[in-house]
């Protein structure tokens, strides 16, 4: 008879939404036990060629079953080094999960739930193993951005025994997963640790620095690199181009999710960061960082918090357990409806915004149906807050202080996908600035294909 898929305990909703605390609790060992028992390790493995970086899904979880979880954590880092992060954050649902032969007849193997365990039980146990380093090779690598793509690169490096120094303009390491995912989704103590193992294996890093301000690619090689990896992200928010974005109390989620996480204004009044607290509070988006960006402006007080989406909820690119939490903690969906204007007070502060609703038309060139405008159907809604999350582009400031590096229509850096090398020799690029917001596996996917590469270059290199 089939167990049942493991629940994992979660903070009540209505506690939750008054602290930055993580909502879902974590496994115990013995429902870790429970939930291994359940893969019936198949000899084909679906689940690994789900996952982007095939981690050997079946391997870590009969290590569980042995109760060798530190042994499981270390199987998954050979070729995940966020297991903790990607734990937390992967969409599970639509990768291993998706694949897993338990999901045709029962519910899938909670994937997910395993990583996290082994991951938190390793960390927290101070079972976390240095990696054994090479001998020092001569060779310096600059790694432009500290997120999962450029710290999976610097991992990697460190251990082949070459020079790593990671330039990040913030003045924390780790990306979005400080700037952008909350507390309550990511706790930032994990991605320090992350930041801090590598640290301690030696790889240096130079935060507040702003390559293509402070020094450009060419500099850094005029410094003595011998190879550079640029993996700056897509941090540049998109507007809607609509009247009234210029008011008072309209954020990008950007700036909205750095004020309160990386500048820590959820922590008041022991940080007294300036943010609008809304009362009413409309986010405008469908993906991770509009659910994100609601749960916070909750937590942060709101009493009514909106998504405001112009498609229908099977098109949203959220992560499923995202907008289930997000319902669960009271957030009011208004789908298939969009802005098209925002209202301002005397003051030129944000009081309301037009809203008009939409029907889905033929699929467009996503593959989605496409939202076509219901004329008259116009309303207004009060709003004292709104963040816009509806994407984000690359910074054109690296492509622009850079000669010869080549960048697609959407300023996208392009790369051999083979090699990650871009058309400067010796600069490799990968994660977000290269295909535009994606996610943290496939940025750190990015990150162990353009490590491979530029340590075959720079040995190589005369
Ligand atoms: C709010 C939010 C929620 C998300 N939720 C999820 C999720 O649940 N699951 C998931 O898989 N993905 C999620 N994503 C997407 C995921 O976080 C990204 O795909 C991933 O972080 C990309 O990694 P990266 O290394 O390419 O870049 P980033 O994480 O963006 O890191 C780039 C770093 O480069 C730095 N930088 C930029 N320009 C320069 C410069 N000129 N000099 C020096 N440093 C520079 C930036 O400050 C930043 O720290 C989310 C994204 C956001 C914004
Ligand atoms: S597909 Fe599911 S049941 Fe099969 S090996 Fe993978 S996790 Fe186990």
């Amino acid at each position: 008879m089939e167990i049942p898929r493991v629940k994992m305990p979660e903070q009540d909703p209505t506690e939750r939404i008054h602290n930055f605390r993580e909502v879902p609790c974590g496994l115990n060992e013995e429902q870790a036990m429970l939930e291994a028992a359940r893969c019936i390790e198949c000899k084909k493995q679906p689940c690994v060629s789900g996952c982007p970086v095939e981690v050997d899904i079946p391997g870590f979880i009969k290590l569980i079953l042995d109760k060798d979880f530190a042994g499981a954590a270390r199987k998954i880092k050979e070729t995940n080094a966020l297991p903790a992060v990607c734990g937390r954050v992967c969409p599970q649902e639509e990768q291993c999960e998706m694949l897993c032969t338990l999901g045709k007849k029962f519910k899938p193997v909670a994937i997910g739930y395993l990583e996290r365990f082994v991951a938190d039980y390793e960390r927290e146990n101070n079972l976390v193993q240095a990696p054994k380093v090479a001998p020092a090779t001569g060779k310096k690598v600059a790694i432009v951005g500290s997120g999962p793509a450029g710290l999976t690169v610097a991992g990697d490096l460190i251990k082949l025994g070459h020079k790593v120094t990671i330039f990040e303009a913030l003045h924390k390491p780790g990306g979005v997963l400080v700037y952008g995912i909350p507390e309550f989704r990511l706790p930032k103590k994990i991605v320090q640790a992350e930041c801090d193992a590598m640290a301690d294996t030696g790889v240096e890093f130079e935060n507040s620095t702003v390559i293509g301000k402070m020094d450009t690619i060419d500099e850094l090689f005029e410094q003595g690199f011998d190879a550079v990896f640029i993996g700056t992200g897509a941090g540049l928010p998109n507007f809607m181009g609509i009247p009234g974005e210029n008011l008072i109390g309209v954020y990008s989620s950007n700036e909205y999710l750095t004020r309160s996480n990386l500048m820590r204004a959820y922590d008041f009044p022991n940080n007294d960061t300036p943010i609008i607290h809304g009362k009413n509070v409309a986010v405008l988006g469908g993906g991770n960082t509009a659910m994100d960006s609601v749960r916070t402006s909750l937590r942060l007080g709101a009493d009514n918090a909106y998504i405001v989406y112009r498609r229908s909820e099977a098109e949203m690119p959220a992560r499923i357990e995202e907008v289930h939490h997000a319902r669960q903690e009271g957030v009011q969906f208004h789908l298939l409806t969009t802005p098209i204007r925002f209202i301002g007070d005397d003051q030129g502060k944000v009081k309301a915004m037009e809203l008009l609703k939409m029907e889905l038309g033929e699929p467009d060139a996503s593959g989605r149906r496409r939202p076509v405008p219901i004329e008259g159907s116009n309303y207004i809604m009060d709003v004292d807050l709104v963040v816009v999350a509806i994407g984000n582009s690359s910074n054109p400031l690296i492509p622009r202080t850079t000669p010869g590096l080549d960048v697609n229509r959407w300023g996208n850096i392009t790369v051999n996908e083979e090699t990650m090398e871009t058309s400067r020799p010796g600069v490799f690029a990968g994660g977000d600035i290269v295909t535009g917001g994606a996610t943290v596996i496939l940025a750190a996917g990015a990150g162990k294909k353009a490590a491979r590469a530029i340590h075959k270059y720079i040995m190589e290199k005369k």
